[in-house]
């Protein structure tokens, strides 16, 4: 289950650890569990999930 963090600066939620710009712990205003209402979804996060539910597809077949 993904924890979605705020970073104090940019105002974007990052979800991934192996994000290049997932934010240092000193660095996060906000963590949830909850997908965030407000506010805009970090590109490369969402781009490393796109990989991996195709990798898993792949996978399965
Ligand atoms: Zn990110």
């Amino acid at each position: 289950m993904a924890v979605f963090v705020q970073e104090r600066k940019s105002k974007i939620w990052h979800w991934r650890r192996d994000c290049s710009s997932y934010p240092q712990t000193a660095d996060i205003a906000l963590i949830t569990p909850q997908h965030p209402a407000t506010g805009s979804l970090c590109d490369e996060c969402r781009k490393k999930d796109e990989v991996e539910k195709r990798n898993n597809k792949r996978a399965e077949v």
